[in-house]
């Protein structure tokens, strides 16, 4: 998968969601935990052969809302933006009609029978 199937998010931009990882160089032993949690598909770190630590090349590939890196790094070197400033963002961008869309695909019969009643 490549890195544009990261593109958008619910149909907005992901580039204008503020949510990936920063590492804290002093922190990062360089043990690269995070590089082998996060998915392959995404790609969202890199290693820096020469300093030794990971390093974040593809922050917008970053699954909106997951922080398992942050949680796998043992050295608390990883942060994360605020998830109410996120959701923030969010709400404002956020198209409804999308997601109903999403829904009835995802739901199919089962979504029409909901919205009958
Ligand atoms: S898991 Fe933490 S300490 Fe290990 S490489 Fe990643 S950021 Fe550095
Ligand atoms: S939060 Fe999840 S998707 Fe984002 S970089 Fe970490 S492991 Fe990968």
């Amino acid at each position: 998968m490549s890195a544009s199937n990261f593109a958008k998010w619910h149909g907005i931009e992901r580039s204008e969601i503020p949510w990936g990882p920063t590492i804290d160089e002093d922190k990062c032993v360089g043990c690269g935990l995070c590089v082998v949690t996060c998915s392959e598909k995404r790609n969202v770190f890199g290693f820096d052969e020469k300093e030794k630590k990971a390093v974040v090349v593809n922050p917008d590939n970053c699954m909106v809302g997951c922080n398992n890196c942050q949680v796998a790094c043992l050295w608390n070197a990883i942060s994360f933006p605020s998830v109410a400033g996120v959701k923030d963002a969010v709400r404002k961008l956020m198209d409804e009609g999308q997601i109903k869309k999403e829904l009835e695909l995802k739901l199919g019969a089962g979504y029409q029978a909901i919205t009958k009643s």
